[in-house]
């Protein structure tokens, strides 16, 4: 099946006299005749649904769409995109050991890594996005579990250097984990180009209607945890899940450990609700990212040549730091929907500019199919330092456009109205 076949049919096949649909299993748990059936589930020697809190058919059909999207080995859905990056770093960490993490992420993710985590024990070391292999081989050690970064980061997007990044996550046999939610596997696949497991916010364009709050975990099924130091717990029996040895159940280890002990224990799944849902929205994401990424174009050269805009950030503008990047890692010419962009002038210009505008709103959210706009500095990225948010990328004026699927002329009327409107 081509990525396209598969946005619209894969994880549901119906049988003879089922549903054409993927049905909503609005069921919290499953009955079968005797015990000894349920407890072959529970030995994982067959296959069936327990309880929902770790798997649901519908559920289960929404994550094998994305399995398959992303040439995964096996997902688990989440409760949100923060969840999903929590309970796969949870995954591979305990206290005592490290992230290594580009600098450029997602607002949300950088908070996790730089407060939450290392309240637990688990430090993150940032690097920048420029960092060269000997500035990140630098800052890993023995306890290093993870090497992190965004295909392409939120809100700055920078396009994350795969070859460098898997090169040295290799080398060091160190897990490496992509945030793929901004180009989506219709654009970029990050398991192609090395990566080991995969998250996403589906709430962003998998979902792409702004309707469901969503995460999910990809399992590229390609790292060796078997016999390697840096990974004791996949190697030695889970007494708490009597004594599987998640080497055994190769090459869905991470996912399946993930699930079965991790999802069992944090509990951040995926409502089935927000799967139907979420599910109905993918079968249409191979012809949204086109339209995305063909608006966000027409949007970028048109702001790129407007007297009040200071510059503008699109992978897909010939002369972008990211060009090269994004002829060489993404798909057909696709680039997304997001641009940044600055404008002459400081934050009062970028209020008097995004309060102007009638048709683009302010919210906060992106990668849906109506356009709308943020401030990073006022909004999402407010309790950063100003240190930190030139770490991140994100200066006073920069302004996220999400440009969604409507008539590019009417985005683009509408933005130049509002620039025509500050000063
Ligand atoms: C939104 C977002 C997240 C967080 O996802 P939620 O579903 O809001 O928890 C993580 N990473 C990126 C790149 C995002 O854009």
């Amino acid at each position: 099946m081509d990525i396209q076949t598969k946005c619209v049919q894969a994880g549901y096949e119906p049988k003879n006299g089922e549903p054409r649909v993927l049905p909503l299993y609005q069921s919290t748990t499953y009955v079968y005749e005797t015990p000894e059936q349920l407890a072959k589930l529970f030995d994982l020697s067959e296959d069936g649904h327990i309880y929902t809190r770790i798997s649901n058919p519908t559920v289960a059909a929404f994550e094998a769409k994305v399995n398959a999207l992303e040439g995964g080995v096996g997902a688990v859905a989440c409760s949100s995109g923060l969840a999903a990056e929590t309970l796969a770093i949870l995954n591979v960490c305990n206290a005592g050991d490290n992230i290594v993490s580009l600098t450029t992420i997602y607002g949300g993710t950088f908070n996790l890594f730089n407060v939450t985590l290392r309240k637990y024990g688990i430090d993150t070391r940032f690097v920048f996005p420029q960092a060269g292999y000997e500035e990140i081989a630098k800052v890993i050690d023995d306890k290093t579990k993870i090497i992190y970064c965004e295909t392409l980061a939120n809100p700055n997007m920078n396009i994350a250097n795969f070859e460098l990044l898997a090169k040295v996550a290799k080398d060091y046999g160190v897990l490496f984990m992509v945030d793929n939610t901004l180009a989506t596997p219709i654009i970029c696949r990050p398991i192609e180009l090395g990566a080991n497991v995969v998250v996403h916010s589906t709430s962003k364009y998998l979902d792409g209607h702004a309707s469901c709050v969503g995460g999910i975990i990809v399992d590229g099924g390609n790292f060796d945890f078997k016999g390697n130091p840096r990974y004791p717990e996949f190697n030695v029996p889970d007494e708490s899940y009597h004594g599987l040895v998640y080497t055994s159940v190769a090459p869905a280890c991470f996912s399946v450990k993930a699930r079965v002990q991790m999802m069992r224990d944090l509990g951040s799944c995926m409502s089935p609700f927000n799967a139907y849902l979420t599910n109905l929205g993918a079968e249409t994401l191979h012809l949204r990212m086109v339209k995305h990424s063909e608006n966000a174009l027409l949007c970028a050269k048109a702001l790129s040549q407007n007297p009040k805009i200071e510059w503008v950030k699109y992978s897909g503008l010939e002369g972008d730091e990211n060009y090269d990047k994004a002829q060489k890692y993404f798909t057909d010419g696709l680039n997304s929907g997001m641009v940044v962009f600055g404008i002459k002038g400081d934050k009062e210009q970028v209020c008097d500019f995004m309060k102007a505008l009638k048709l683009i709103k302010i919210v906060t959210h992106i990668a849906d199919t109506r356009t709308c706009i943020l401030h990073p500095a006022t909004t999402t990225h407010r309790q950063l330092s100003a240190e930190e948010l030139v770490a991140c990328g994100i200066s006073e004026n920069l302004v996220r456009l999400s440009v969604g699927i409507e008539n590019p002329y009417d985005l683009i009327s509408d933005l130049e109205q509002a620039l025509q409107a500050i000063y």
